[in-house]
């Protein structure tokens, strides 16, 4: 049998929805996977929060399956808003079961404060970044319009003007890519506290920056306002997937081509088999020997789903999982001018923020609000929004 007859009886006999999740890796059932993978993060969270409980001198107890039995020390426990004895719960249904337990997941409050509680202790690191004069650079507009660009626009008229210690979340990301073996990699990424921006490409210019631990190298900045730790990290999980998805699709081709000759084996193999046991029953159906062709035939109908499954073991041997766990989290708090900007286009005025990063000395690119890109070229959009390409404009 040739191989693209095989290939076709292969498609055929096992049908789609045997065959589909090989063609499909990297769309929707991998997708799926890997998100329930990202989503199932609960024993990382569980870990985390037990480390960072232990640090604060507290002492944890898992009595079962995603329980948490947790005792922190009074002052810690007041200062942090959380119980000083609490049950937690690192899974929906065992919270369910235990109506004291509190659920903690990504978004929740109780996440939030233990990550609060995890940057004053150490398990999170908050570094602040060492600026000498903290003020508004006297040519601050000439510094913007020589990076931004507003196309179709007059030229921008600085409104207003406000410095904020802005602070941005570098999360260290262990992704492992899982088969017969296990490979991982280290994903960085960097999203801002206050708007949510992904942060990960400006993070090549803070390397020139030193930090330090004492909050009082920015003491007199007010604090910009920042999201739940649990959005945060929200955020940055959205981002992995995008990083991670395209490898684990190339991961997956990879295999593939080893799935398929398992494949094309397991098929010939079948189909002498079913030849053979065809050949004998018609031998027998025309001696007259009605009780062996009846065995036969079940012998006939065993095979096949024996052939079924023996298909569904290798696809699902050559499937790839991917695994993403926290390593570790930055927390790096940069004095930045926030530039309020009008621009006029047509007969219309926008507004648009602009932030000048003091610790770095450069303008930071804006944020598309529609694909959430960086970007310095901007396009008005028909709703009184820069987006980053034309494309993007109406609507
Ligand atoms: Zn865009």
């Amino acid at each position: 049998m040739a191989a693209s007859d095989l290939m076709r009886e292969l498609t055929r006999s096992t049908g789609q929805a045997q065959v589909r999740p090989l063609e499909q890796t990297s769309a929707e059932t991998q997708g799926y996977r890997f998100q329930e993978h990202l989503q199932g993060h609960r024993l990382e969270l569980q870990r985390f929060v037990i480390d960072v409980a232990a640090a604060a001198g507290g002492v944890t107890e898992v009595p079962s399956y995603a329980l948490v039995h947790i005792a922190l020390p009074a002052d810690i426990a007041g200062r942090f808003s959380i119980p000083e004895f609490a049950t937690l719960a690192f899974d929906y249904d065992v919270a369910k079961e235990n109506p004291g337990a509190e659920f903690v997941t990504f978004g929740s409050p109780m996440l939030d404060r233990f990550i609060a509680l995890g940057s004053e202790i150490g398990r999170v690191t908050r570094e602040f970044a060492m600026v000498s004069g903290i003020r508004v650079p006297p040519n601050l507009m000439d510094r913007i319009e020589s990076k931004i660009g507003f196309n179709r626009c007059r030229r921008p008229a600085l409104r207003a003007t406000a410095i904020q210690a802005c602070e941005r979340a570098v999360f260290r990301f262990i992704v492992s890519y899982i088969s017969d073996e296990k490979f991982s990699d280290s994903v960085t990424i960097a999203i801002d506290t206050a708007t949510l921006a992904d942060d990960t490409e400006l993070l090549p210019e803070s390397r020139t920056v030193f930090f330090s631990g004492d909050p009082q190298v920015v003491s007199g900045v007010p604090a910009a306002e920042r999201r739940a730790y649990g959005d945060i990290l929200n955020a940055a999980l959205a981002h992995l997937q995008e990083r991670a998805r395209p490898r684990l699709a190339m991961y997956q081709a990879e295999v593939s081509g080893f799935c398929q000759k398992e494949l094309v084996k397991v098929l010939k193999f079948y189909e002498k088999t079913l030849a053979d046991l065809a050949a004998r029953g018609e031998a027998a159906d025309a001696a007259g020997d009605l009780e062996k062709k009846a065995r036969i035939d079940a012998k006939i109908q065993a095979c096949h789903l024996e052939r079924q499954r023996r298909i569904s073991d290798v696809v699902n041997k050559y499937r790839i999982a991917a695994e993403a766990r926290l390593d570790s989290v930055t927390l790096q708090v940069m004095p930045k001018v926030k530039a309020l900007l009008e621009v006029r286009h047509k007969d219309n005025t926008y507004t648009q923020e602009v932030f000048y990063n003091l610790a770095t000395n450069s303008v930071e690119p804006l944020t598309c609000p529609r694909c959430g890109r960086r970007f310095f070229s901007a396009y008005p959009a028909a709703d009184g929004l820069f987006v980053c390409r034309p494309e993007e404009a109406s609507g």
